[in-house]
Formats: structure tokens, sequence, C-alpha cells
């Protein structure tokens, strides 16, 4: 992470480009096309012209995604690492070539057999996807049975299938028939039964609603997709964290405006999202939108080292995520569909991605929407009751440990402070980028209910917050209350808790820099000052 500059100037130096360079340097010349310095422009130019050769090397239909550059990338790696294995273990219809590398490169022609990967200590697995050609959601759809959707059960050593194409992997099982194997991943049975790969046999495979298929067989369903399936926030995670690395890395002396292109910028002390916008001449939402994939939806966790993507002028940076709609995507940022295809830097156009519905954009592709409006970071909705007077909370936003008390018990409107000291150690009142108060203390402070209501969430936030207690006040208001202590919960999801009760004690989890309680007062969902209450 702390080698952008170097990654650039080592693929600009010469034509020994690695295999694992040549793909982000490609991109970022058709990105960053002006330096400053001379000699950078000139090594410039003779990438170009590699680029050029290397294109024409490897041209190939328009409408494929899953192939083109990606393939010399995969192979180069195959040959620098050893990993890829004969698939041994578990039955398949594909035949695993020995050879992969000399294979593809001798052909040009689509891989069509299956091969595997042992994940690297340090890989990400947007980047092994995009070293393979396909999508990541493929990599889930394709080990799932092994690994499950979550990325977090990816792991260095393990070793997961890599598919030819984009597409799931299925596991026949006993008594399937394939229409109805094909109508679950939403493909016809002539796409599973055409796939070279798969080596199904017409004359011998018998009826399609009981085929000649040993249970145990591993299908290529190629263009096949998981229903019901939605790329995760860890996954985002992953597409922002390969973005930053292949981003240069500048300060605002080093990319002054009117800036071209989208830098990753290194926290330094002291620094603040708003000290940061303010360098840049950026509103700070900009910095926290373009950067919630990393720090979530506070900026709490911002510590010196840390690395944020800096756009060069206020708007978006949308990590696309398989299931999105164009039009719907465009909409929550207040632009058209054709804003967006129409930004260079997001390298799509409306021939290639397709339907709009469901354009072929790999999941984690970030989309640059220069004068977009991200949301604030809504994470409470309304869920009607039988009762007018009572407005039930909806916190699932904030991750799965939402709960709908069945009790009641009203806040009094008398708040009470959330910690012993009014002490704010952190980022002050300041919507929409810092929602609340960052009361200052130590780890195991006590943390008190602000006032009377009922816990609608306790557990683990993935939006930043860590550790997170909501109460709902049943009047409007909500309170939350963010970086508890591992351990720290103090009461739990339903339960009713009268103003002052002892809810938990201060941490440091979630994005966070030290000891503090985040602490936001909500009315109907919009953010409150606290202070206003005299907290
Ligand atoms: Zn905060």
């Amino acid at each position: 992470m702390t080698k952008h500059n170097e990654e650039t100037t080592g693929n600009l130096s010469g034509a020994d480009l690695s295999s694992e360079e040549l793909l982000p340097s490609k991109k970022k010349n058709k990105k960053k096309p002006f330096y400053k310095e001379p000699v950078l422009l000139a090594v410039i130019g003779l990438l170009l012209v590699a680029g050029i050769l290397l294109g024409i090397w490897l041209r190939k239909p328009k409408d494929d995604l899953s192939n083109t550059p990606d393939i010399a990338t995969a192979t180069h790696d195959h040959q620098a690492t050893p990993f890829v294995k004969k698939e041994t273990s578990i039955p398949t219809a594909t035949n695993v070539p020995t050879e992969v590398p000399e294979v593809v490169i001798a052909t040009e022609e689509p891989r069509t057999e299956v091969i595997t990967y042992t994940i690297q200590e340090g890989d990400l697995l947007t980047e092994i996807a995009e070293r393979f050609g396909i999508w990541p959601d493929t990599i889930i759809w394709a080990n799932r049975y092994e690994h499950g959707t979550d990325v977090l059960e990816y792991n260095a050593g393990d070793t997961i299938f890599i598919l030819p194409v984009n597409g799931a992997y299925h596991k026949w099982y006993q008594g399937e028939g394939l229409n109805g194997v094909a109508k679950y991943y939403n493909v016809t049975p002539d796409d599973i039964i055409d796939f070279p790969g798969n080596n199904l046999n017409r004359d011998t495979l018998g009826s399609l609603s009981n085929p000649n298929i040993t249970p145990g067989t591993r299908l290529v369903i190629p263009g096949g997709t998981l229903p019901d399936y939605f790329a995760s926030d860890a996954l985002l995670y992953h597409a922002a964290v390969q973005k930053l690395r292949s981003l240069p890395l500048g300060d605002a002396e080093s990319y002054p405006e009117p800036r071209a292109e989208i830098i990753a910028y290194e926290v330094r002390e002291k620094d603040t999202i708003f000290s940061i916008a303010e360098d840049f001449n950026l509103e700070p939402e900009t910095i926290l939108w373009a950067n919630r994939y990393i720090i979530g939806d506070t900026p709490d966790g911002i510590y010196p080292g840390q690395k944020l993507i800096i756009l060069p002028e206020d708007g978006v940076y949308h990590a696309w995520s398989y299931g999105e709609g164009l039009n719907a995507v465009s909409r929550t940022y207040g632009v058209t569909p054709e804003d967006v295809l129409a930004e260079p830097m997001n390298e799509i156009d409306e021939e290639s991605i397709g339907d709009f519905a469901l354009p072929k954009i790999a999941t984690g592709s970030f989309l640059y929407i220069p004068g977009g409006k991200g949301m604030t970071p809504s994470w409470v909705s309304y869920v009607p009751t039988n009762d007018p007077s009572v407005k039930r909370a909806d916190v699932s936003y904030l991750g799965p440990y939402a709960c709908q008390s069945m009790l009641v018990l009203k806040g009094t409107g008398a708040w009470q402070l959330p910690t012993p000291s009014s002490y704010i150690s952190g980022y002050e009142y300041n919507p929409p980028v810092h929602n609340g108060l960052d009361y200052g203390g130590t780890i195991g402070t006590p943390l008190f209910a602000a006032d009377s209501g009922v816990v609608i969430y306790a557990g683990w936030s993935d939006r930043g917050y860590g550790n997170t207690i909501v109460i709902d006040h049943l009047n409007g208001y909500i309170s939350l209350y963010a970086h508890i202590m591992h351990g720290g919960f103090n009461v739990g999801c339903g339960q009713a808790v009268p103003a002052g009760t002892t809810i938990g004690y201060m941490g440091s989890t979630g994005n966070s820099t030290g000891p503090h309680l985040h602490f936001e007062i909500r009315y109907n969902g919009s953010p409150v000052n606290p202070h206003s209450f005299g907290l």
C-alpha cells in the first residue's frame, strides 16, 4: 500500500512489465494522461504503444467480458507461482489440463477448463478475479459449496476453483434435472450442455429430466447467476482496497487543481475529514462518499497512514454490485445513466454493458459520478404500526443485530448525558459527515441510556460503528451508541431501558482511532444536534 508511486515508476521503466502491474498501469494511463514531468510523459507514450500492441495481440469479441487482457495476466501469474493445481478430489465433467498457461497462450482461445488457485497472503478476491478475467461474484458462485458466500471465508492457503467464464459451478445431485438446474441459475439447459468444458454428450445424456450425470459431478454454468445474490460489503471493501493500491499517491501540492485524476492520499497526523477536504477544495462529504467502503458511514476511524481516495471534483465514487441497475444507481446520486456513461474514467459504454437493468459491469468496478450527491447515511427507516402514536424504527441497515421490540417504554423528552463526562474528544456535530458527537473517555467508561426507550439494535455494525446499541424512544427520537468495547454490552436487543440505565461500556471497536463514544440522536430519521438538548 505504500508503494503506489514506486509501482508507477516501475511500470514506466521499460518493457519488463510484470503481469500484475500490467492491468493497473494500462488503466492509469487512460485515467491520468497529463504528468507534469516530461520524462514521465515520454515513458507514458512508450507505455501507450506497448498497451496498443498488447491490445491488438489480445483482441477478442467485444461482448465477451470474460477474457481479453486477463488471460495474459492469469497466464503470467501461473508461471510465476506454481499454485495452479490439477483438480483431483472432486468428480468433474471438466478437463483440468496440467499445462494451463501454455495452452491458453498458444491458442489464444478462451479457456474452457476449470483450474484451481491457492489464495496467497495479501490477495484480494477482486484482484484474483481480475487476474483471471472473471467477476468476483463468479469466484463466489463457483466455490460456495466449500467456502460459502462470505468473502471472509476465503483465506490465504485456501484452494479455490477458477471458472473459465463468468457463471456458476454446480455440483450435481441425485435426482436433479437439467431444466430445473438451468432455471435455478437463470440459463437454458443448452447453455450447460453446449459448454465444451462440461464434456456432456447429447447422445449419451438421456432425458433432460433424468440425465446421465454422476452425482457429485461439477458443471460449469456459463452466464449463470445465483438467485437472490448481492455482493457483500466485505467484497466491496476488497474492491476499494484494490482501487487504492492502483491509484497514484499524492497530496494537494503534488496534484494541484484542476486535478484530472483520482488519487490516493495518505492521512497525516491531525488530519480530519474536514481538513483533508479543505486542502483539496472538496466538500467533506465527497471524501466520505468516496471512501465509505473503507471507513463506513462515519469519519471516526481516520488514522495517520491510512489511504483515502480523493476525487478530482465533488461527487461520488460508486463500487458496483452485481444485481444493481444503472437507472436506479444513477437516480440515487441525482444523475442520469447518460451522465455515468459520459464520464471517460468509467470506461464503460452503452454497447458493452448491455441491459441497463442488469448491466455487464463487474462487481467492485468503481464508477466516478462528478456532481453526484450521495445520501446522508440514513440508518433508520420506519415501519407502520397499528398504533398511530407509535412509530417503530427499522435499523437493519446497520447490520444483522436489529430487532423489533414488543415492549413499549416511551422517552421522557428529558435527555441526559450518555457518558459521565460531557468532554468531546473527537468530532463535533457536523452533518452530513459527522452526525453526532464523539465523547471522550477510557475503555470501560459506562454508557447510559440518554432517555427511556427500547433497545432495537445490540451487536456489531459493519457501517463503521463497531459494537453498537440503538434505542428507540418511541416518540420519534432514536439514539445510537457506537464503538462499544468488546464484550461491553450490558443490555440485549428488545429490552426496555429506563433513562440512565448503564447499557454498555466505552470502547474503540469498528472504525475508531481511540476510546470514545460516537453518539447520535435522530428525529424521524434525521440527525439532531445533541448539544441542542444540553448534552
Ligand atoms: Zn463520531
